[in-house]
């Protein structure tokens, strides 16, 4: 399997040391799958400061459709002609049609009852609940459309990473139509086969394992691996085992993937992050795929709050970042030990 890593050195005269000619390095990475290329630069950034967002937070409770005075009454409910629950809810959780879908089925479902929930307040309840209403939807919308084999279960938190609403909710797809990332997975998983004679995931693992340096922990059912060529700032992958569409997610599953968000959250949290993006991918009747998840922060940089995403994510997607993933692997790694 090939990690490759081409390092570039840039040259010019820097008027802080006189005009002296200097060097700077970057990396260009390519992802093993899917030959997505991301751009590791030598930016020392300093520690970020934590970012109070409680006004946020108060400006947007007034106008919330999600908290619980209000959700029963202005939110949609499924068709009989498609699902047998008009709404599906488990402890806290609420599982509605999305009045604004990207597809045929789209779904939010709301993750609690308090209007915000800070990344370290989040608890095994409270995700375990909320992933299991869109798992029973998923497992719903496969019987009447098979060909909605495109499932994926997705989190924006906050408006930093696109999120509308401030209040917890997850957004949930079941599509016949693939995304970029389905099409450069499933086909990087086509070449990765034929040229291997064997399947990429469990080949992935394998070797992230003997390498060393970007595993943070793996059990039975997951496999957490800094991602070599990240989308993001860094990019943790989860790899599931034992599992092929959401029905198959366990009770044991269930508890490995729910404590490893949350060690994930507390990390994020700890570099004084506050947003993120998180997609649970599935693909239907495909044995080649496996699920996984993936979850990447969303950064801002001060003092005017300047995108990560300018044009080279934008119009070459080509991820910047500054973080090395060896070296987030290190420091995500003590988030896991317990
Ligand atoms: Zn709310």
């Amino acid at each position: 399997m090939d990690f490759t890593k081409v390092t570039k050195i840039s040259r010019f005269l820097d008027p802080s040391q006189g005009y002296a000619e200097v060097q700077r390095l970057s990396e260009v990475r390519v992802d093993p799958l899917t030959g997505h290329t991301t751009r590791i630069l030598d930016f020392p950034i300093k520690q970020l400061v934590k970012v109070d967002i409680s006004s946020l937070v108060e400006k947007s409770r007034p106008f919330c459709p999600f908290c619980p005075e209000i959700r029963d009454q202005v939110t949609p409910k499924f068709s009989p002609n498609l699902l047998s629950k008009e709404r599906f809810t488990r402890g806290e959780a609420l599982c509605v049609p999305n009045p604004f879908p990207y597809d045929e089925n789209g779904a939010v479902t709301i993750m609690t009852y308090d209007h915000y929930v800070a990344l370290s307040d989040f608890t095994p309840d409270i995700l375990r609940d909320a992933l299991m209403c869109c798992i029973e939807f998923l497992g719903e919308v496969i019987i009447n459309q098979p060909g909605a084999i495109y499932q994926s279960i997705n989190w924006n938190y906050l408006p930093l990473a696109g999120s509308s609403i401030v209040h917890p909710h997850l957004q949930i797809m079941a599509s016949s139509s693939s995304t970029n990332y389905y099409t450069s997975v499933t086909s990087g998983l086509s070449r990765y086969k034929e040229e291997n004679r064997s399947p990429f995931w469990p080949d992935f693992v394998a070797e992230e394992k003997r390498i060393g340096e970007r595993i943070i922990a793996a059990t039975h059912d997951i496999s957490w691996i800094v991602a070599f060529a990240p989308m993001g700032a860094f990019d943790i992958i989860g790899v599931i085992s034992n599992a092929s569409k959401p029905a198959d997610i366990s009770d044991t599953i269930m508890d490995a993937l729910v404590s490893g968000i949350l060690n994930i959250l507390k990390f994020i949290d700890s570099i004084n992050l506050y947003s993120f993006n998180m997609s649970i991918y599935f693909l239907i009747n495909n044995e080649s795929f496996t699920p996984h998840l993936r979850i990447c922060p969303r950064v801002s940089l001060p003092p005017f709050d300047t995108s990560e995403i300018n044009y080279m994510r934008m119009l070459h997607n080509e991820t910047l970042t500054t973080m090395k993933s060896e070296e987030v692997c290190n420091e995500v790694k003590p988030f896991f030990a317990s």
